[in-house]
């Protein structure tokens, strides 16, 4: 089988310029409380309190989702992911994104679906959520961490992207080989880098902590660094990896010409239990 790139983004600061809860948590005027409850609960467990309280305030999720399409995005960021996303589309098993964040899936499809990003995205890994018959938003772990102890060391409980890493590479015996190109900028992105082989690349935002703990000691990762500090340049280097890709792989013309994405047919959540695409335990 052909070799393919599969290019995955964080959410947080590496597709919106914030972090998507603490926006809702700061736009819906619960900071306070949110502030007050942090010390005693998971970050994950705590936004579903937090959805509980805005829900008896009266705060609807159609308002959440609203707030939600005011995030800011980082500059050029949708326009790179369009492109990268085209350019799978038009070369047979070449190129697919994945969203992988501690978010939820329906903050993330919201803002995803509201900029046109939603279909360039074959696979989103975050935390469950759903809305109950009461209208409230109600958000799970991506692993139940009370029945399963994931022992990573690096990542929060609930969640170990670096799991969902393994997850692609172990796929690869059975899907053909992968070049994976990773874009993050958090401390939970640190971990996937270190599972990252030689032949991919790591892409993270200079001056944030993902970038910090590589350069602490660059002698660990496997991948190439390709560091950013503003989406003209994500968008440029992504696209250039991208580029170089086709040009080293040497894709013969009658692929060009294949449209479809290998991918395309993972579902993106929607009716099937997204924790049913989460990490076996
Ligand atoms: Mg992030
Ligand atoms: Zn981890």
């Amino acid at each position: 089988m052909e070799d393919a790139i599969l290019v995955v983004f964080g959410f947080d600061k590496t597709i919106i310029d914030c972090d998507n809860d603490n926006w809702v948590v700061d736009e819906l005027g619960v900071t306070v409380l949110f502030q007050r409850l942090l010390p005693t609960m998971p970050w994950n467990t705590l936004m579903d309190k937090i959805m509980a309280e805005l829900h008896s305030r009266g705060r609807s999720v159609e308002e959440v989702a609203d707030c939600l399409r005011r995030a800011p995005m980082i500059p050029r960021v949708a326009e790179a992911i369009k492109t990268a996303y085209a350019l799978g589309y038009l070369i047979h098993n070449f190129c697919c994104s994945w969203v992988v964040s501690d978010a939820n899936m329906f903050f993330i499809e919201t803002i995803l679906k509201h900029h046109g990003l939603l279909e360039c995205f074959s696979e989103i890994n975050t935390n469950p959520s759903y809305v109950d018959e009461e209208g409230r938003l109600r958000i799970f772990p991506h692993h139940d961490f009370i029945t399963c102890s994931l022992g990573c060391g690096l990542c929060p409980p609930n969640m170990c992207k670096g799991k969902v890493i393994d997850r692609i590479q172990a796929s690869s015996f059975t899907e053909g080989k992968k070049r994976l190109i990773y874009l993050g900028d958090g401390q939970g992105d640190y971990c996937p880098s270190l599972r990252l082989s030689e032949g991919d690349y790591i892409m993270p935002r200079k001056n944030y902590p993902c970038w910090d703990l590589i350069c602490n000691n660059p002698q660990l990762l496997k991948p190439q660094v390709r560091e950013w500090s503003n989406g003209e340049q994500l968008e440029k280097i992504l696209l250039q990896l991208i580029d170089r890709s086709i040009t080293a792989d040497q894709i013969s013309p009658n692929q060009l010409l294949v449209v479809d994405c290998k991918y395309k047919t993972a579902p993106v959540s929607g009716s099937a239990l997204p924790w049913l695409l989460g990490v076996p335990h």
